[in-house]
């Protein structure tokens, strides 16, 4: 879960790491109200769960509060990335002298967490990442001694950081990292940390993605999930339990197994056709879960088919055949379905199924073939 700028700073000063002062508005006035409060030049950012919107338009200053308030007109409602703006972050104008990098993220191939700080602050760090990695400093956190101090003067060396700034950035480095641990964060970046005209340190930029799979331990966190930011399937995907991850491809795939579904989507590739999602119904998946997930998949208007790969253990195939017709008794389509029922129960199953429209198949390979042909008004 991706926390949005406003909340990823304010958890971030919870840690003591200095951050402007500001608000979050939703109207023009709100905005206005805002500014006139923080008084001076503000800075008016839109508020949506994607990088670059400095380059996008949708970080502006705004010398007085009127003109706050005509900025956050402007940028609200704006389309960026394909997201709209429903939010704005009414901020004290930064002095800006210098802007850095520092971010900290999970290695997961080094089992560590990784600190990161680069002088080139403010772009897209995969840009600086993939053109100039060695502007990138990076030093990796052993779990049984913890962050060492001598580790954050080595960022701040490796950046080249003037001297009288090394003590107030190794303190940040620290603050960054346990609200990283204590968050069970998968990422916690400043981009950009700036250096003021007065010489100190100030977080202008936030981002966090927390773990999903702990937020169970962050009522807190967990609540500042924004409905406005998911998209309806991922929505009614998460309100069901299911695994869901939309993608580009024509051929909609309900499985149950994680592991199941990515050698599913692999198998249609190898048949010369791209899947239209992930979508993992998890062990032991009732009825109603089965019609869920297939709503989902079919209010997808790019997929041309439906394949199901069940894979009968702690799922039974007669309760996912179930799950089929319930949902077919919810939805009028014409989109051909190809299913593939073996282990547990496969005879009711397949008997449950026998009336309906759909192509079976005895294995994967088949299933796949049919389905791409299916996709293609070939079945
Ligand atoms: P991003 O483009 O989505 O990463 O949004 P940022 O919050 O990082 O803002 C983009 C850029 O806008 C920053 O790198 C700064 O150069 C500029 N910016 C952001 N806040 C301020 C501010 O308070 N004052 C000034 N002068 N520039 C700012
Ligand atoms: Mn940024």
């Amino acid at each position: 879960m991706k926390l949005q700028e406003y909340q990823s700073k304010r958890l971030f000063a919870q840690f003591g790491v200095p951050i402007p002062d500001g608000d979050v508005a939703t109207t023009p006035a709100e905005a206005r109200e805002v500014a006139a409060r923080l008084g001076g030049t503000v800075v008016v950012k839109s508020q949506v769960l994607v990088g670059g919107r400095g380059k996008a338009g949708g970080v502006k200053l705004a010398k007085s509060a009127d003109e706050a308030g005509r900025v956050a007109d402007q940028i609200l409602g704006m389309d960026i990335k394909g997201l709209t703006v429903h939010k704005v972050l009414i901020d004290q104008a930064a002095d800006i002298a210098d802007e850095i990098y520092l971010g900290a993220v999970m290695d997961r191939a080094a089992r560590r967490v990784a600190l990161m700080a680069s002088a080139a602050g403010g772009m897209d760090i995969e840009e600086v990442a993939a053109t100039t990695p060695e502007k990138i400093i990076t030093v990796r956190i052993d779990p049984a001694v913890g962050f060492q101090d001598y580790q954050a003067r080595q960022l701040a060396f490796g950046i080249g950081l003037a001297k009288e700034l090394v003590r107030p950035f190794t303190t940040i480095a620290h603050q960054l990292f346990d609200c990283f641990l204590s968050s069970d964060a998968t990422l916690a970046e400043i981009n950009p940390l700036v250096v003021t005209g007065d010489n100190k340190l100030l977080a202008v930029d936030g981002k966090v993605v927390l773990d999903d799979s702990a937020l169970f331990r962050h009522p807190d966190l967990a609540a500042l999930r924004d409905a406005d930011e998911e998209t309806e399937a991922e929505t009614e995907a998460r309100r069901h339990g299911l695994s869901y991850v939309d993608l580009d491809g024509e051929i909609g795939c309900m499985v149950n197994g994680a592991g199941l579904a990515m050698a599913t989507m692999d198998v249609i590739k190898l048949y010369g056709a791209e899947p239209a999602n992930f979508l993992d119904i998890g062990g032991g998946a009732q009825a109603d879960k089965v019609a869920a997930a297939l709503r989902i998949i079919l209010a997808d208007p790019k997929v041309k088919a439906v394949l199901f790969n069940i894979f009968g253990g702690i799922t039974r195939c007669d309760e996912v055949a179930k799950g089929i017709l319930e949902a077919f008794e919810q939805i009028d389509t014409d989109v051909p379905m190809v299913t593939r029922l073996v282990g547990t129960n496969q005879e009711e199953g397949r008997a449950i199924l026998a009336g309906a429209q759909m192509a079976t198949a005895n294995s994967l390979a088949e299933g796949a073939q049919k389905a791409v042909a299916a996709a293609r008004g070939n079945l």
